[in-house]
């Protein structure tokens, strides 16, 4: 019976793409022609490292398309973080709630801060943070003292908590922006999965003091590696230039420089690569939704599992597909697994829960009882934007 349902579930798969014969990747970047001219014209520019008006433009045009105030390139998606995190008053010994189902560089970030990471677990529908569990847990362990949160058990300062729109589905963002301000926290948001993604028609991002972006290689747009910072505060925008930029004080030929700085910037290269990507946003939205609806379509028979969908008043980027099995069952997961990817279907399960990596192991947290589940359930499957086409 098992076997029958793993080879309905593999053939569903292959079956929604158009051209399931040769091996196909998780997720691969799309680049061609304009790519190739926006990257050949920086390159006769001569202006192919940090500054120069490529970056500009990307900024302007990422602050566009999220309607952002204010956008800083940098190099990456954890650079990102660690500078609004710094930016949002993160200091030596604080903690910063993070949930344990997410990338790693989530919680990098916290330690690069000198932070401590505090894990949270997860909900059903939408794979982000909890925000009723969320009240209940910090309503038990924490305490307003002065107009800062305190954690009860380890005396220590609770700044700021990292929403996350998991898989570029959009979480609960304004409930959980609600619990943030009763408990005096931060909000610094994760969208590095998120770009193109809204809840209820605002981009996932902008809800935050700050949020951040990812455009990794294998991000639903790339720069090569990249990252944004974004804002509405136009201090704090200020401040991420000048931190990303050695914190170097802006002079003709002084090199003057009035704190320890950190080389972040996005290189010309780079963001020239990122134009001509943000082009083509549109078309990899819409191809990513028509293969949701295929997978859909061809999964519905199947019982036992769903396919992750936008939530409720949310418009996702579909970045990677997911099927969810209705019961945590490592095993039919490892099988479901190994057939899609003897297949030549790329899939993978979810990250480890960061709770329970060996170097975050002591680290606070709630008892993570949907994520632990989830684990055993989550199945990405090939993603890339044009595999229904
Ligand atoms: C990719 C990713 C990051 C890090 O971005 P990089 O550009 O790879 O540094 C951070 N958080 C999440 C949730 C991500 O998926």
């Amino acid at each position: 019976l098992k076997s029958n349902f793993v080879e309905s579930l593999v053939h569903a798969v292959s079956n929604s793409l158009t051209d399931a014969s040769e091996f196909i990747p998780l997720h691969e970047p799309r680049m061609g022609e304009l790519e190739k001219e926006f990257v050949s014209s920086c390159v006769q520019s001569t202006f192919v490292s940090s500054v120069g008006k490529y970056v500009d433009r990307f900024e302007q045009e990422i602050a566009g398309y999220t309607s952002a105030k204010y956008a800083v390139a940098v190099v990456n998606g954890t650079a990102a973080l660690h500078i609004s995190l710094i930016l949002a008053g993160v200091k030596k010994d604080n903690e910063v709630l993070v949930p344990s189902l997410t990338f790693a560089a989530t919680a990098n970030a916290v330690c690069y801060a000198g932070a401590i990471p505090h894990f949270l677990d997860s909900e059903e529908e939408t794979f982000g943070i909890c925000p009723t569990q969320l009240d209940n847990y910090l309503s038990d362990t924490c305490d307003i003292q002065n107009e800062v949160c305190i954690n009860k058990k380890t005396g220590r300062q609770i700044t700021a908590i990292i929403p996350v729109h998991i898989f570029g589905h959009p979480c609960k963002i304004e409930e959980i922006l609600e619990v943030a301000k009763k408990y005096k926290l931060e909000v610094v948001e994760d969208a590095a999965e998120s770009l193109g993604s809204f809840y209820k028609g605002k981009h996932t991002g902008t809800f935050g003091k700050l949020g951040t972006i990812s455009f990794n290689g294998n991000k639903i747009i790339t720069t090569g590696g990249g990252g944004m910072i974004i804002t509405d505060d136009e201090e704090l925008a200020q401040q991420a230039k000048h931190l990303t930029t050695t914190a170097k004080v802006p002079h003709k030929w002084e090199y003057v420089h009035d704190q320890v700085g950190y080389n972040y910037r996005m290189p010309n290269l780079n963001a020239a690569f990122g134009c001509a990507q943000l082009k083509q946003l549109p078309k990899f939205l819409q191809s990513k939704r028509d293969l949701y609806e295929r997978y859909s379509e061809q999964l519905s028979g199947l019982n036992g599992i769903r396919l992750l969908k936008e939530p409720a008043e949310c418009s996702s980027n579909y970045w990677l597909q997911t099927i969810v099995l209705d019961e945590p069952d490592e095993e039919l997961r490892n099988i479901i697994l190994t057939a899609l990817n003897e297949s030549g279907l790329m899939s993978r399960p979810a990250w480890t829960g960061l709770h329970k990596l060996e170097h975050f192991k002591e680290c606070p947290k709630m008892d993570i009882k949907v994520v632990n589940s989830l684990g055993k359930r989550i199945i990405n499957i090939p993603s890339s934007s044009f595999l229904c086409e």
